[in-house]
């Protein structure tokens, strides 16, 4: 008896069209409110209109990847928590909807009560937690943008919900050391050592990483971090209404529109605005990195 092995793409096929279909079913419309992940700076503003006003955008076997990777990991690492409400939805001045990953809530007086809150987790912290699965080759750190990506969203579901503690766990899916070499017109070369240790006291990689942050209830940055996500909100908002995306500015980092869906539609290089790379919390020294660790 013959065994016959083929490689071909049916199989990727369906995967690729009940995720179209997920997509849509999912999909925010132009009249909905806006969510956090819309305005983040690390984001595009831009991207953010064409994902809910075009129709054009066909998903890809990249796509089907970080659908899985991003779901996956959420799920088991929320379970593996075992602590507070995943998703649940925060509202900011009625405009902005915040679902952060996970959250716990102090214990209510009447534990009898039905409802959402009686299937809540007591503990005796308040805390948002964040999970994020990253592809990066490198170990992210606070002065890298990404992270820096990762922590504003953290701080945004911070301003929300009031909260002072948060938790950042970031999961690298990408779990060798490859150390840098040199870049040139064909791109980055890197090195792989067998022995796959971190540089930090030549112990082993961790393949995820938890980062405790701290902003204080009476901290003025938190106004400032308000003011900044009231007029992300506020220009996304407008140029929805109008259905023109003529007011939104490129995204910062241009690397990011090569791999864009809506590239065509957007045409960037006739966009004369262009978001600021700028970040207020790193230019007045509002970040400070501590290595001990944090009870709750
Ligand atoms: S092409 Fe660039 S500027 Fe345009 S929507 Fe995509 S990421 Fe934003």
């Amino acid at each position: 008896m013959t065994i016959i092995i083929s490689k071909d793409d049916k199989f990727l096929k369906i995967l690729q069209s009940n995720l179209q279909e997920l997509y849509k079913s999912r999909r925010r419309k132009p009249g909905e409110k806006v969510h956090v992940s819309d305005i983040l700076p690390g984001s595009c503003l831009r991207k953010a209109f064409f994902s809910r006003v075009s129709d054009t955008y066909k998903l890809t076997g990249e796509d089907i990847d970080n659908f899985v990777r991003g779901e996956s990991s959420e799920y088991a690492l929320v379970q593996l928590a075992n602590m507070g409400v995943s998703q649940y939805e925060l509202l900011f001045e009625e405009e902005l909807i915040a679902r952060p990953d996970l959250i716990t809530m102090k214990q209510k007086e009447d534990s009898s009560s039905s409802g959402p809150d009686s299937e809540r987790t007591s503990v005796s912290s308040e805390i948002i937690v964040e999970f994020k699965d990253t592809k990066s080759l490198e170990r992210l750190t606070p002065n890298s943008s990404r992270f820096r990506s990762y922590l504003r969203q953290l701080l945004y579901y911070l301003v929300i919900s009031n909260y002072d503690t948060g938790i950042l766990c970031i999961r690298y899916s990408n779990n060798r050391n490859l150390i840098w070499i040199k870049s040139d017109s064909a791109g980055d070369y890197y090195f792989s050592p067998k022995n796959n240790l971190g540089e930090k006291n030549g112990e082993r990689l961790s393949d995820i990483e938890t980062w405790t942050v701290i902003m204080e209830k009476n901290s003025p940055t938190r106004n400032l971090l308000k003011n900044e996500i009231r007029s992300r909100v506020s220009l996304l908002k407008s140029a929805l209404i109008e259905n023109s995306v003529y007011s939104l500015p490129r995204v910062a980092e241009e690397w990011k529109c090569k791999r864009c869906p809506f590239l065509v539609e957007c045409n960037p290089s006739s966009v004369k605005k262009k978001d600021s790379k700028s970040d207020f919390l790193l230019e007045n020294g509002s970040i400070t990195v501590i290595s001990q660790e944090q009870s709750f």
